[in-house]
């Protein structure tokens, strides 16, 4: 079985005003299913197996494939990883609970601390990739990464350091139609498409 586009959730249309219908539309249609195309057919062409997708972006480096269509498959493999993540991250109208609360006192003295130093790292992040909230044993950290990579792809010895419990995709192609040139709007809208709800459960894992 070849990956396919995951169905999202919810409609195109139920995160606007903050994240417009056509940019989800494009975004999830179009960016998304093309990872998973380029994926597939590299997949093929070389003759490996399909695993579950966070499998695959813990075994790239050890896969015996030549390095170009391995930093293809690397590009499209966490492209396809990252955005399966993203659209399960967003939903409109939920709160923090206590629970995370706490831990982002614990970790950033509060909320609008950690709000406000998520958004200075993803503002000054140059080019295309990711901003992160990674967990990591029981420490959160923001993180960004280039391109399509993803925070689990940081291992030691194939061991995973580190899972992403917080993801917003920083490529123009996710808010441009709508922001153009004001990324720190978009920035700034992700706090009312955030699922919090989400976010705990991939803290509580
Ligand atoms: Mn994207």
């Amino acid at each position: 079985m070849s990956y396919q586009l995951p169905k999202l959730l919810y409609e195109y249309s139920d995160l606007e005003p903050f994240f417009d219908t056509k940019t989800m539309e494009i975004h999830h249609t179009k960016h998304h299913q093309n990872y998973i195309n380029n994926t597939n057919l590299i997949l093929e062409k070389n003759n490996i197996k399909n695993i579950k997708i966070n499998e695959l972006l813990l075994k790239l480096d050890n896969l015996s494939i030549p390095i170009k269509q391995k930093k293809l498959l690397r590009n499209n493999a966490g492209g396809h990883a990252n955005h399966s993540f993203f659209w399960k991250i967003l939903k409109k109208n939920t709160k923090p609970n206590n629970i995370i609360l706490n831990i982002l006192k614990d970790n950033f003295n509060n909320l609008e601390n950690f709000k406000k130093n998520f958004e200075k790292k993803a503002l000054s992040f140059f080019g295309s990739g990711w901003i992160w909230l990674i967990k990591k044993n029981n420490l959160l950290k923001i993180i960004t990464t280039k391109n399509q990579d993803n925070p689990i792809m940081n291992k030691k010895n194939n061991k995973l350091l580190n899972y992403p419990i917080i993801g917003l995709d920083l490529w123009e192609h996710a808010y441009y139609l709508k922001y153009q040139n004001q990324k720190s709007l978009y920035i700034k809208s992700f706090w009312h498409v955030l699922n919090w709800d989400r976010v705990l459960y991939l803290f509580l894992k």
